[in-house]
């Protein structure tokens, strides 16, 4: 499944490997032009749901200077443990080589690690070589004094007192950035999983500390929840919440809007997991994380990353600049509590690829996307290539256009190669003008799912306000 999406994303032009006339560079990737289609619609999707909760969104710089990191705890903080082989010169996480070596052990510094490498002879997997190499590797580039971040969120807690006077003194108040975070990777791996330049949109909730309680958990599908306790649950979130094994109430309100976002965007209830970290697994600045997780193949995947970060960023940037991040709630002063969804849009898009990837028993490729994610949501065909059909085609084409840009004309190879390159491009709808159409003026609408065509009037297509809603309507009343 991995191998297919890798193999037709290159092909039809959703992703591929970046600079590859220069040889390729690891962990760096471009999209293609339905790939950006996909991409910006997974993003509205975003901001359209976080607006429901009265978001505000920021976009601030990718370099940042070195001040905001060595408060924020990046440069100090911000690493993997690494090790690299004197033989053979690779470089790998050393968690990499300890399962390599059958070691299950989880160093938590680099005291530890230097104490279970010079007691286990650590081989290395690629020359077999004994590696004695072991120190902290910092995950940020630096470019002279500045840092590319590896975050989006500091960009939003350095501005927090001018959003918070924007937001009008009010808490909870909700903001987002949408943007590029980039991470020296040691190995990056399976193309959108691990990349150094990627994509994040990001959630910073602030809180009264008293009060970490947002919106309303409603009723929703139960999903498989793994608390660090080792249990494993399937409930709704709700569910989990009220008996305990979600601990705070905005925390769970969180994890189940980012469920039903994730469904929305295409991800299977039944392939999402919500996993929480053990304590020793947290980031420097979280004292609580929940991973959404995502089943491509039969390897989950950390999808989106949803943090207490207490207010750890907020009172290291207050000690640190010439701002204080303290409000007045009351008689009392707080510095806010965050909570954090952090959504990985690389990741997202390559698990729901992969998991509306499917082939027909002729051998044909469909990517069975929905119509919120879909780069195009109807294609109109001439059946063949003749003068009056290509006319009659295009002019249907330029009446939908004005209603719907998502539309694609395509009059290149036999009818059966347009339709099979649709299904594999995920467009939900082809619809085909042929002799009849010149008669009677219906055409024939193709539904990807089942195959099944109809045939109806232009006009009861043209006529819409939207023509995608009526295609949706014919496909339920099928
Ligand atoms: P984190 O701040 O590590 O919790 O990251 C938040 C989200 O960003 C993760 O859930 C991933 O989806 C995504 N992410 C983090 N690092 C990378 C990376 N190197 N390449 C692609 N996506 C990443």
């Amino acid at each position: 499944m991995y191998n297919d999406i890798i193999e037709l994303s290159k092909r039809r032009g959703f992703f591929w490997p970046s600079f590859s006339i220069y040889g390729g560079f690891s962990g760096f990737y471009d999209y293609g032009p339905l790939g950006v289609l996909l991409k910006e619609n997974i993003i509205k999707l975003w901001r359209e749901d976080y607006l429901e909760d009265g978001a505000i969104f920021i976009d601030t710089p990718n370099l940042t200077p070195e001040p905001v990191f060595k408060a924020s705890g990046h440069i100090d903080r911000f690493s993997d443990l690494a090790c690299e082989c004197d033989k053979c010169k690779t470089k790998f996480k050393l968690e990499t080589v300890l399962k390599y070596n059958g070691i299950n052990a989880v160093p938590k510094n680099l005291d530890e690690a230097n104490e279970i490498s010079s007691k286990n002879n650590l081989k290395c997997p690629v020359c077999g070589n004994i590696i004695k190499k072991v120190y902290d590797f910092n995950l940020m580039f630096r470019a002279n004094d500045m840092y590319l971040r590896p975050e989006t969120a500091q960009g939003i807690f350095v501005n927090f007192k001018l959003l918070y006077n924007y937001n009008k003194n009010r808490l909870p108040m909700i903001v987002g950035q949408a943007g590029k975070g980039f991470r020296n990777e040691i190995s990056p791996r399976q193309s959108l999983i691990r990349l150094k330049e990627f994509n994040q949109c990001e959630i910073e909730s602030f809180f009264d500390p008293d009060s970490l309680e947002f919106g309303e958990l409603y009723d929703y599908l139960p999903v498989k929840l793994l608390p660090n306790t080792g249990d494993v649950y399937k409930k709704t979130v709700k569910e989990a919440y009220e008996s305990g094994i979600i601990p705070n109430q905005a925390m769970a309100y969180f994890v189940l809007k980012t469920q039903r976002l994730l469904n929305k965007i295409g991800i299977k209830n039944e392939m999402l997991r919500f996993r929480q970290h053990m304590p020793d697994e947290r980031a420097h600045y979280a004292a609580d994380s929940w991973d959404a997780e995502a089943l491509i193949d039969d390897e989950w995947f950390e999808i989106v990353g949803i943090a207490n970060r207490t207010n750890f960023d907020l009172t290291n940037h207050g000690n640190n600049s010439s701002e204080s991040m303290t409000v007045k709630i009351g008689e009392k002063e707080v510095i806010p509590y965050v909570i954090e969804p952090s959504y990985g849009i690389d990741r997202i898009i390559l698990s729901v690829m992969s998991q509306s990837f499917y082939k027909r028993d002729n051998g044909y490729n469909v990517l069975a996307l929905n119509e919120y994610v879909a780069p195009f949501h109807m294609a109109v065909f001439p059946l063949l290539k003749k003068q009056k059909l290509q006319e009659k085609a295009k002019e249907l084409f330029s009446n939908l256009f004005p209603k719907d840009k998502y539309i694609i004309y395509d009059d290149v190879g036999s009818i059966g190669k347009r339709y099979a390159r649709q299904d594999e491009i995920g467009t939900p709808y082809c619809i085909t003008i042929d002799f009849q159409t010149l008669d009677d003026n219906t055409v024939t609408v193709r539904f990807r799912d089942s195959m099944q065509q109809k045939r109806i009037l232009i006009s009861d297509l043209v006529s819409q306000e939207n023509p995608l809603s009526a295609l949706n309507a014919l496909k339920i009343v099928q």
